[in-house]
């Protein structure tokens, strides 16, 4: 069914943000040994009174703790994550994992469970959803994936996003990323949303820091959501505003940073690692921001050839991928930057296990509300539109889960 038109919402216009001196914030990762492994026990105390509780039965609770047990290695191989990070009363070891304690965490250990040991009567395993909100946006960034619906009619109504996050709620889905377009451009949108919904989710901003006022951060907060996603992709504010398309681009970002933290919003920013920008020197230095910022995960992307980047060689070479796993295993693995941003680099793991989208355990919903297995591997899918009673949802999630499209998805998971 074709999409209605939405040709009447209003957008929230940022103010000119005020020039800003590099803020030095108080960290999120817990800095104390002791403390750390203090939280670390409480999850592990969780996860086994969750696993009683779902299960009942010692047979049926050892058989999922094999599985999980299984999965971590297969995850992490010898590595043992330890880094734990602390914001507004809640523990965080993971930008993809909800906090806890949460209703969102105890359904994110519920999904993991269900599919070793069916407890609940349903397969569903998703975990997570991209939902791009808004076509508008005001920079014009060099990697955009969304480059080609930019700045055209909008489609998704308040109503339409509304009825998404409960389908998918109703899904078991413990964590929502709302993006654009520049999503806070609809933040009334985004905070009645959020409001509306119903408890067992995080909700997170993916932001480019445009208009994330002081204002609208407490406005988020007090909402419901959870964090938000700032791109910052250099530590150098004169490069970061070129790759942005904007003069205002990296000055909004940290202002967003400091707003966000006040506000007590998990913080994670998001690094499109370009071949220009991956050396060693860049990526130590912007480690050094993300600590001085106290932000709790930096999120580590690689440049794909599609959007604004499409038909242009944007891969990383071999030995810059090997630069970026160095990285990563450094900030998270090695005791000298445990009280460091926890690194969060999906691709690492995706070169060892094959991908978990394509409706495995993460989608993505464009801003026409159709569905595809990721936000760089767009191949339309269906609508997630809830149109009329019967509108092949389910049919079109689960051809989702057949197709993908990217070779790291013939991997199992
Ligand atoms: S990447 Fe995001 S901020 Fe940049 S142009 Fe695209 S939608 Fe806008």
């Amino acid at each position: 069914m074709e999409a209605t038109l939405i040709t009447d919402l209003t957008y929230v216009e940022a103010p000119a943000a005020p020039v800003v001196s590099l803020p030095s914030l108080p960290p999120t990762v817990v800095q104390s040994g002791l403390k750390r492994s203090l939280l670390t026990g409480l999850f592990q105390l969780a996860e086994a009174r969750l696993l009683w509780r779902f299960l009942r039965t010692p047979a049926r609770v050892g058989e999922a703790i094999r599985y999980v047990e299984e999965l971590k290695r297969e995850y992490y191989g010898d590595l043992k994550p330890r880094k734990v990070a602390r914001v507004a009363g809640r523990s965080y070891r993971e930008y993809y994992e909800p906090g806890r304690p949460s209703a969102a965490y105890d359904a994110y250990v519920a999904t993991t469970v269900n599919r070793a040991v069916p407890f609940r009567g349903d397969a569903d395993t998703l975990n997570l959803v991209f939902l791009a909100i808004t076509k508008k946006c005001p920079l014009a960034c060099e990697h955009c994936f969304e480059w080609d619906a930019l700045n055209q009619k909008e489609v998704l109504s308040r109503a339409d996003i509304q009825d998404l996050v409960a389908r998918f709620q109703a899904r078991h889905v413990t964590q929502i990323f709302f993006s654009g377009g520049e999503p806070m451009l609809r933040v009334n949108d985004l905070v009645a949303v959020v409001e509306a919904a119903r408890p067992g989710t995080d909700f997170w901003v993916i932001t480019s820091g445009f208009n994330f006022t002081r204002e609208n951060a407490g406005r988020l907060k007090r909402a419901g959501f959870t964090g938000v996603t700032i791109s910052l992709d250099h530590h150098e504010p004169a490069r970061h505003n070129a790759f942005r398309g904007s003069a205002q681009a990296y000055q909004n970002a940290v202002q967003a940073v400091a707003f966000a933290h006040e506000a007590g919003l998990v913080v994670n920013l998001s690094l499109c690692a370009t071949a220009e920008f991956t050396t060693g020197t860049n990526l130590w230095a912007y480690a050094e921001l993300a600590r001085q910022l106290g932000v709790t995960f930096i999120q580590l992307l690689e440049p794909r050839a599609v959007g604004h980047y499409a038909g242009q060689a944007v891969d990383l070479s071999p030995a810059q991928l090997a630069l970026l796993e160095d990285f990563y295993l450094k900030m998270n693995f090695a005791s000298d930057y445990f009280s460091w941003p926890i690194v969060h680099y999906y691709g690492y793991h995706q070169r060892r296990m094959g991908c978990a989208g394509a409706a495995d355990r993460f989608l993505y919903v464009d801003t026409d509300g159709d569905m595809h297995a990721c936000p760089f591997c767009q191949k339309k899918s269906g609508s997630a539109l809830c149109r009329t009673a019967d509108d092949g949802f389910d049919a079109a999630l689960a051809s989702l889960k057949t197709r993908g499209c990217h070779p790291f998805s013939q991997a199992a998971l």
